[in-house]
């Protein structure tokens, strides 16, 4: 079984009369330590499909295990516990709480966790800080930081609890290309060092260009699915 495995994956919204079929039979497999990266238009179901591999909601029909297990059948305190120990999120509008400090910011998801310890929680968040390159700023808040040091603390946030798995929806979407390049780089090396699987949706076309595995989705479907130095399989 893999890492991550996808089959005949369906979602609908249901907007009163409406329907929108955002999701239209994705089937996927990605192996532990996979970094892959999302693409397509907007509106091909990329954020509702990061979203269900993340548990953050639920699909319609299909099956789907991650992390090895299968989440479909886990009630939402289960799956609310199984995402906060073995998932880290980064979003396009950094997600951080305000009234919060970068350290606190960074300390939560121990706390979800139950991390007793301050003193390990401590080491944990000062680790993760100084990684990116924040430890002078613990004290300072998010409305104190640029954007780009808001979206490294919050790759601090994401990995702090050594999470299995990696989601970043559009991470670099509110930066500079500069520090969106480098937002990037710092989440691809991070996770190598902990061994996390990545999943990252962007509409950049570079890094779609270069990345080791890069899935693009149209209308709710893969159009296409390659690995970098093979032919792109078309689905
Ligand atoms: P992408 O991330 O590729 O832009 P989304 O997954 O956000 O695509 O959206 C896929 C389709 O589902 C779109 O048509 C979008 O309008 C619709 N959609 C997304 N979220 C909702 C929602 N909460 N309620 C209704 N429709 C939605
Ligand atoms: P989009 O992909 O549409 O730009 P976001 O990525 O900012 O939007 O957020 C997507 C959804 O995920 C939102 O509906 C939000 O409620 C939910 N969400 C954001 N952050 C978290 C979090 N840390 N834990 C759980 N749900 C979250």
């Amino acid at each position: 079984m893999g890492f991550i495995q996808i089959s005949e994956l369906h979602k609908t919204y249901r907007l009163g009369e409406s329907q929108v079929h955002a999701l239209r039979g994705v089937s996927l497999a990605v192996k532990e330590g996979e970094r892959l990266f999302l693409g397509g238009p907007s509106g091909s179901g990329k954020s509702t499909l990061l979203h269900i591999i993340g548990c953050l909601d639920r699909f319609d029909q299909g099956r789907i295990v991650v992390a090895g297990r299968d989440v479909a059948s886990a009630d939402d305190r289960a799956l609310a516990d199984f995402r906060a120990r073995h998932i880290g999120f980064v979003f396009q509008n950094f997600n951080l709480l305000p009234v919060l400090t970068v350290f606190e910011n960074v300390e939560y998801p121990l706390l979800l966790n139950g991390e007793k310890s301050a003193k390990k929680r401590r080491g944990r968040v000062e680790g993760m800080l100084e990684a990116v390159g924040l430890l002078g700023h613990a004290k300072h808040y998010p409305n104190e930081l640029s954007g780009g040091q808001r979206q490294r603390v919050a790759i601090a946030r994401a990995l702090v609890h050594h999470p299995r798995l990696l989601i970043a929806d559009e991470p670099t979407a509110n930066l500079d290309s500069t520090t969106g390049e480098a937002i990037i780089q710092l989440m691809l090396d991070l996770s190598r060092e902990q061994g996390s699987t990545v999943i990252i949706c962007t509409h950049n076309r570079e890094l779609l260009e270069n990345a080791e595995r890069c899935i693009l989705l149209r209308d709710g479907k893969i159009e296409n699915d390659a690995t970098a130095g093979t032919q792109g399989r078309t689905a």
